[in-house]
């Protein structure tokens, strides 16, 4: 195991402590550059005010812009209202001697329903020591972190203990081909150990779960509905595959991965879910014109969360087999699957010594253990791992239930974004060995 450098790390508190108003403006000035996704119009601004940051602390910066047909054919053709140039900033500090270490954040958040929120959204107003504004939690919040780390650790001539490969991407909040994923795909995501700045501040998470969106299209045959006997309603056919879905999701949900999942979760579901576990849901339905017409058509949409364990070929045969299973039983039914998998999921041992590392430092910071968990959601570090298995953790600055996470009124805890910013220059600057 690690020792931290007991000397360094009280001059990173201090410091970090000293330029907390810096570190704070710089997370406002975050917040300001609206960066909702859908449309992702303003990535561009977002890394052009980044980047000159890092190139003042000595990283080579590159702004990856993703191709127009690349764009058009495998983000564009998934939401009509995605729109403008896909701007990915890499960050480079590179010796050739050192063990590579990707930071992770991305810049894109979602949108927000301003009726709902109590503070404007795109202000970053300060309040009893928390921080409001989209995206304060999720996630830049880590891009303010690491650029406080950065310019912490320049300020005290401390050295690198890794060469560095920060990402700050795009489209993680819709998917599926993210600006991460791109990156990976175009192998640029170098780095024998992954930092993920999307988590929360009260879990080290370990892996997440991926997902698979589902779609089913029955066919009916429209007819008045005073003689509806000569038809066949989608609606009432929709409903044998609804219910046959509901007993596969009994099914499913009683597996568990290896993965704890987060105390929350564990407590809120009286340790039955103590483990991650698949989900299954149906969570959109859309059919009929008029009461008096027999519906000939109905769409039902859902999306399934498959654990580390699982395999999408087996998860999406998985739900062949089940609407095969009904039809069979109801010859009648005329149905289409579509599926479309977005992130995959991923974990790594809780006791690999890449986790222990960053769990002492925050165990360091923080004076207490964080749990280690893994996540029920999905994020695009599924891309990067499907391609180069390496040791991953997460953490991050919001808290899971107060955060607000997606939500209005979004928010962290000032003292959690120094927290961060005390543990990414811890992490950066003690040798893993
Ligand atoms: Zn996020």
């Amino acid at each position: 195991m690690q020792r931290i450098d007991k000397e360094s790390s009280q001059a990173i508190f201090d410091l970090a402590d000293k330029n907390k108003q810096k570190i704070v403006n710089l997370l406002v000035d975050l917040i300001r550059i609206q960066t909702p996704v859908p449309p992702g119009l303003n990535y561009e601004k977002a890394i052009e005010f980044l980047s000159p940051q890092f190139e003042s602390f000595g990283f080579t910066c590159t702004k990856h812009v993703m191709p127009e047909n690349t764009f058009l054919e495998k983000q564009k053709s998934t939401n009509q209202l995605l729109d403008g140039p896909r701007i990915n900033l890499q960050a480079e500090k590179k010796s050739g001697k050192k063990p590579g270490l990707v930071l992770y954040a991305h810049v894109d958040v979602v949108p927000v329903q301003e009726e709902s929120w109590t503070v404007p959204p795109w202000e970053g107003v300060i309040k009893d020591g928390k921080m409001y504004g989209r995206g304060t939690s999720d996630c830049k919040s880590s891009i303010a972190a690491i650029l406080g780390a950065l310019e912490t650790i320049s300020a005290l001539k401390l050295d690198l203990a890794f060469d560095l490969n920060i990402l700050i991407t795009t489209d993680e909040e819709v998917g599926p081909y993210s600006g991460l994923c791109w990156l990976a795909d175009m192998d640029v995501v170098w780095g024998d150990y992954f930092f993920c700045l999307d988590g929360s501040s009260d879990t080290l998470g370990i892996g997440a779960n991926g997902m698979l969106e589902w779609m089913v299209e029955v066919h009916g045959k429209s007819v008045h509905s005073g003689i509806s006997f000569l038809g066949q309603n989608a609606i009432e056919q929709t409903n044998l595959i609804i219910s046959g879905f509901l007993e596969l999701k009994n099914e499913i949900e009683k597996r568990r991965s290896v993965m704890p999942s987060s105390p929350e979760i564990q407590n809120q579901t009286g340790g039955k879910r103590a483990n991650i576990s698949p989900v299954l849901n149906v969570t959109m339905i859309n059919s009929g014109v008029k009461v008096n017409i027999v519906p000939d058509k109905c769409v039902i949409k859902g999306d399934r969360r498959y654990i580390p364990e699982e395999n999408i070929d087996d998860v999406i045969k998985e739900l062949e087999d089940k609407l095969a299973e009904i039809k069979n039983a109801h010859p009648e039914l005329s149905y289409e699957l579509k599926t479309r998998k977005i992130y995959g999921g991923y974990s790594t041992e809780p006791t690999h010594s890449w986790v222990s590392f960053v769990k002492n430092i925050i165990s360091y910071i923080k004076d207490e253990e964080p749990p280690i968990a893994g996540a029920q959601g999905s994020i695009d570090v599924g891309c990067v791992m499907e391609k180069r298995k390496i040791p991953q953790c997460a953490f991050g600055a919001g808290t899971t239930l107060e955060s607000r996470i997606h939500g209005h009124d979004e928010n962290i805890l000032v003292s959690d974004l120094l927290d961060l910013t005390k543990v990414i220059a811890l992490v950066i600057t003690n040798p893993l060995d």
